[in-house]
């Protein structure tokens, strides 16, 4: 685009943080971006749930000790608070496509810095969770698909629609816990079986939140010949430790950044 045409637009449509919605150049802002708080040890072996670092800390939650999980390892870059609820809900409902580099790039620092517990070597393809058709006309995009191609690009491997979604769903975020196994169950099926079998899949989503979704696509993904499926995700729901004891250092990093939905 010619500079005079950008300054035009810029003028009329001032760039902002798509999070704080603050003027800024950015479609993520420094400010927010430092605000996020990245999930860090200890977590659960499996699930990576993140554990009140307070408290003793198993090697595995309540849950990962009671059955047997289909994914190996689920990891998530940041907690589900603060600018990432804001920016994941731009991205999502309002089509704020330019969102996916950044967030992606938080998934990958996550890889890179080995709090994601993946080693990009043993990986041979990532797979986004698909979007059932009806929601990916009406969304024209799939979030999850943005993630993983910024993911699947940083460690040099390829991205694969290994799952269809065979029925709609309501969102998961929008349903109490008991209910969302049932809402996602059977709704899944991979295809291209010929390329799953005996391969290291790392399965992409934006937001980790009972892990019924997930879990519902790596045993798709199993049930295919998947060798191995690992999560990981932008996002963790908040876990009630979080929420009833939010730590001091939490609330400091938020300092500075605007309630969200306070924008047109
Ligand atoms: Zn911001
Ligand atoms: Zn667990």
């Amino acid at each position: 685009m010619h500079p005079l045409w950008r300054g035009i637009l810029d003028l009329l449509y001032p760039p902002r943080c798509e999070a704080c919605g603050r003027l800024r150049r950015e479609p993520l802002c420094p400010e927010c971006d430092a605000a996020i708080v990245r999930i860090e040890r200890p977590v659960c072996q499996v699930c990576g749930v993140p554990f009140d670092p307070r408290a003793q800390a198993a090697p595995r939650c309540a849950e990962c000790r009671g059955k047997r999980r289909p994914f190996s390892v689920a990891r998530s870059a940041a907690y589900y608070e603060g600018p990432v609820v804001e920016a994941i809900r731009r991205f999502k409902y309002h089509c704020q496509a330019v969102l996916w580099r950044p967030l992606g790039g938080l998934m990958v620092d996550a890889l890179e810095d080995g709090a994601a517990d993946v080693d990009p070597d043993t990986v041979d393809v990532v797979c986004p969770v698909p979007l059932h058709e009806s929601r990916l006309r009406e969304r024209g995009f799939n979030q999850s698909e943005l993630l993983a191609e910024v993911v699947a690009e940083a460690i040099g491997k390829p991205v694969r629609r290994l799952l269809t979604k065979t029925r709609p769903t309501l969102p998961q975020v929008d349903l109490p816990a008991k209910s969302r196994a049932a809402n996602v169950r059977g709704t899944f099926a991979a295809r291209l079986e010929e390329v799953i079998a005996g391969q290291r899949v790392l399965l992409i989503d934006d937001l980790f939140t009972t892990g019924a979704t997930l879990g519902e696509c790596a045993r798709a993904l199993r049930r295919a010949g998947a060798e191995e499926v690992r999560v990981l995700t932008l996002a963790r729901a908040v876990p009630a430790w979080r929420v009833a004891g939010r730590d001091a250092r939490a609330i400091s990093r938020e300092v500075g950044t605007a309630a969200p939905g306070g924008m047109s």
